[in-house]
């Protein structure tokens, strides 16, 4: 054990993972007050904040109002962040994000920001706000919305070109 007190913690690995990976690291260093409803923490106090930094450099910030799970089951994580003037949604993945930590002092995460991954359809950097769809054959990333009006006229994929579809609830599958 360190004699100075540790303030800074990665949690990118949970982050990556699944929100109760998240709610169990931050509740190990924090007393968090949130509701689960169904795969959702939602934040009873809005005391923590979340920033967003590019080069060290703060972007973007607010109060996390909930800590969730995409839609499509995928692995991660969604942070709802309070800006004062709308909720944005936070989607941290390998693609846009480089690391995760819990910074203890500020009582804020902050995830540092980078752009490593280009859309497979129109080209255009996948940023952090971004809903992210993938290739179930190649894996290829795209902007959601991109994908799925991709597949819903070509059926296949924009990459490896096999036969995609998409099932009557909008999932992608192999055709
Ligand atoms: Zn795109
Ligand atoms: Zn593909």
């Amino acid at each position: 054990m360190s004699p100075k007190e540790e303030t800074k913690i990665d949690i990118t690995e949970e982050v990556f993972k699944e929100p109760i990976e998240v709610i169990k690291k931050l509740s190990s260093y924090l007393s968090l007050a949130y509701t689960k409803v169904i795969q959702t923490y939602v934040m009873e106090d809005r005391t923590l904040e979340l920033l967003l930094l590019k080069q060290g450099s703060s972007y973007f910030k607010g109060k996390i109002v909930w800590i969730g799970n995409r839609k499509d089951d995928t692995e991660g994580t969604i942070f709802c962040v309070d800006t004062r003037s709308e909720l944005k949604k936070i989607n941290p993945t390998s693609e846009n994000t480089e690391n995760v930590v819990l910074d203890l002092k500020k009582n804020a995460i902050l995830i540092s920001t980078e752009s490593k991954a280009k859309c497979s359809v129109c080209g255009k950097n996948i940023e952090i706000f971004d809903d992210v769809s993938g290739c179930p054959l190649c894996g290829a990333k795209a902007h959601k919305d991109h994908l799925l009006d991709w597949i819903k006229m070509k059926h296949n994929c924009p990459i490896c070109k096999k036969s995609l579809d998409l099932s009557s609830i909008g999932q992608i599958i192999i055709d």
